[in-house]
């Protein structure tokens, strides 16, 4: 009990007031997970990008 994994499900994204996306996400345990994305990368490294 209490040792599965958690199924990160997309709750849906907002931006926040500084301009950065948030993605919204819980699991069925009810675990909960906001993602910021720093939208203000402009210039900035680029992710991994698969290429
Ligand atoms: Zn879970």
């Amino acid at each position: 009990m209490g040792d599965h994994v958690h199924v990160r499900l997309s709750q849906g994204m907002s931006v926040s007031e500084e301009g950065q996306l948030i993605e919204y996400s819980r699991c069925r345990c009810e675990a909960t997970w906001t993602k910021v994305f720093d939208a203000d990368a402009d210039g900035g490294k680029p992710e991994q990008q698969p290429r």
